[in-house]
Order: structure tokens, then sequence, then C-alpha cells
């Protein structure tokens, strides 16, 4: 990433918060482009590299890998020309030290972080939405047991695939993990953020497209 002046925008959430799916619209729509670290870590387990079986049980388990681990995947890929007209971090940073790291980092390519959005949810309501959920194994168009089913079952309303994926870690027990790690380590850059006023909240609750919506008037010029 070497142009100045490129967004960079992080959605902030607990695990089903929809983040990952609004990233996915805010490419379709605003050309930024998505980098989620979980995405960069699974598909270093999946090729079985150093970092990906450092990460594996950690993963499994629902905490947080190492900041070395996640910092090294997330400037490999940030070192790639091809970042469109800026980038969309979901699921980066977990926590103090890697957002000042994520500072340190831009801060050296002279950018510097454009808009935080907070995705508020209730997290009651999350291990439901996270136990539910897969993706299209092609695409990785994503789908739900109940809010969001193919409109014909078993194929991809995107590509057309047949094959459907869940991720290892959606089971009930890992999702309370999960949304522990993130109480405990995510949700103060919520206030880190704030304090240099870069920081929105949106209403996570309502229909993706709600929450599209709501999105991308927060966004505003940021992501056009
Ligand atoms: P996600 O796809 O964002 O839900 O991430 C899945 C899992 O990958 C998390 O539960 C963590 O184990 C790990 N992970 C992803 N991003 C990070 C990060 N920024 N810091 C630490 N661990 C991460």
């Amino acid at each position: 990433m070497s142009k100045p002046n490129t967004a960079v925008v992080i959605l902030l959430g607990p695990p089903g918060a929809g983040k990952g799916t609004q990233a996915r619209m805010l490419e379709e729509g605003h050309g930024l482009v998505q980098l989620s670290t979980g995405d960069l870590l699974r598909g270093a387990v999946a090729k079985g590299t150093a970092a990906g079986l450092a990460a594996k049980a950690v993963m499994e388990a629902g905490g947080l890998v190492s900041d070395e681990i996640v910092l090294a995947v997330l400037k490999e890929r940030m070192a790639d020309p091809d970042l469109g007209q800026g980038v969309v971090l979901d699921g980066f940073p977990r926590n103090i030290a890697q957002a000042e790291a994520l500072d340190a980092l831009l801060a050296g390519m002279g950018q510097r972080v454009t808009a935080v959005v907070s995705l508020e949810v209730d997290d009651a309501a999350m291990v439901d939405r996270v136990a539910g959920r897969y993706t299209c194994a092609a695409c990785g168009e994503g789908y739900h047991d109940h809010f969001k089913q193919p409109a014909v079952a078993g194929t991809c309303d995107k590509c057309g695939g047949t094959e459907f994926k869940r991720r290892s870690d959606d089971k009930a027990e890992t999702v309370r993990a999960r949304l522990d790690a993130y109480h405990a380590q995510t949700a103060p850059l919520i206030a880190y953020y704030e304090a240099r006023g870069v920081l929105d909240r949106v209403d996570a609750m309502g229909s993706i497209e709600e929450i599209r919506t709501a999105l991308a008037r927060v966004l505003g010029s940021v992501a056009a």
C-alpha cells in the first residue's frame, strides 16, 4: 500500500456483529480491499506455514493469536501494491498493542487511520448468529441457517457453487470464548479511537441491508 491518502477503515465488533459481511460489501460498493486477519490466519493454517501451525490451536480455542504472528501476516499483505482506494480492516486490531503497532506501520507509510466504526450488538444474540453461519466454498459468500439461505437450496446465489463450509471455531462454546476475548481485549479499542476523534457507532442488530445503509451514511465520502 504505497499511495498516500488512501482510506484505512476499521470495523470493530464482537464475533457475529457482521464485520466480514459489511467489509465485503464495502469492497464491492466502495472500492476498498477487505483485510481480514482471521482469513489470513486461516489461509496460513490451511497452507501449514510456521505461522499457521503456531496459530491453529489458539484459534480453535477461541483465544487471540500472538501479536507477533498477526502483525507478520498483516504486514505481508499490506505490502501488496494492489490495495485499491484503501483498506477495510476486519478483525484487526484486536487489542491496544495491535492498534499502536498499526499506527506506527501507517505512519511509516505516510498514512493514518481514517475511520473506525463500532458495530454495536446485543451479546446474547451473537452465539445464535455465529453458530448458524456458513459460506460458499468457492466464492466465500456468507449464508445463515435462519437469516439468509440461498434462493435455490444448496446453490450459491452469487457463483452457483454447490459446496458450503462452516468454520470450526463457530461452535457455541468457542463463540463464548471469542466473545470473552472481545470484551477483555478488543472492546477497550472503542475508547482508544474515540479519544482520537475517528470513532462512529452503528446499531448492528438490524438486517444486513439496514446495517449497510447505516455504515454508508457514517462513512460518507471516506469510502465513496
Ligand atoms: P475472525 O475471523 O476475525 O473471527 O478471527 C478468527 C480467529 O483468528 C480469532 O478467534 C483469533 O483466534 C484469530 N485472530 C484473528 N485476527 C486476530 C488478531 N487481530 N489478533 C489475534 N488473533 C486474531
